[in-house]
């Protein structure tokens, strides 16, 4: 049996993508072997993203925790936002960075839909996403919305999703909705798309 402290570090590991109960030992025990100060790092770095990070209200994206801003981020304080990217995951944003293409504003989901039911985060944003379309449309406009989620068929889901929710906008003629141009191969998560393949596929969205 592991003892108390183990276990419970166990049991947090395990709540990480894609591991169990046995991988999650194998990091509680790696760690138990490093040094005092690596092991307190270790404890102060997750410490740390809970005390100065945290999500602007808009968009979702992480931002330094900053009591006097409202919660947003520089681009959702700004009124000159065209259109939004819409993502999965916060490590995609990273492949938009690096690709360069994208100054617009973006709305992070959390997931996909698979991972959809009345309580879950994916719901709450894509509620937010609604909302945040109808404040904008009626304040400014127009607005383009790009679904920008995987290849994968979880993606597509998604992305057909968010299409039928945003059907009444489009009514109007006030928000036009667009999804990347083929060219990344079928089954690949948005964070491993090649930078290049993905400037072209925001480009030629259709
Ligand atoms: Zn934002």
């Amino acid at each position: 049996m592991h003892p108390e402290p183990i276990k419970k570090l166990i049991e947090y590991f395990t709540r990480l993508p894609g591991i169990g109960p046995r991988q999650a030992a194998r990091f509680a025990y790696t760690l138990l072997d490093e040094d005092e100060a690596t092991i307190k790092g270790f404890g102060e770095a997750l410490a740390d993203i809970a005390g100065s990070i945290e999500r602007c209200g808009e968009c979702h994206r992480t931002i330094q925790k900053d009591l006097s801003e409202n919660s947003k981020c520089e681009t959702c304080r700004t009124d000159k936002m065209e259109a939004l990217l819409v993502v999965e995951k916060d490590q995609d944003l990273e492949t938009i960075a690096k690709s360069g293409t994208w100054n617009n504003g973006f709305h992070v989901l959390g997931g996909t839909v698979s991972l959809m039911n009345e309580k879950t985060r994916v719901t709450e944003r894509i509620r937010s996403l609604h909302k945040r379309i109808n404040e904008r449309t009626k304040a400014h406009s127009p607005l383009e919305v790009v679904l920008a989620t995987s290849t994968t068929t979880e993606g597509d889901a998604t992305a057909l999703y968010i299409e039928r929710v945003l059907e009444p906008f489009l009514l109007n003629g006030k928000v036009k909705v667009t999804r990347l141009a083929r060219g990344i191969s079928t089954g690949t998560e948005m964070e491993f798309a090649d930078p290049q393949t993905l400037t072209n596929a925001i480009k030629d969205r259709k």
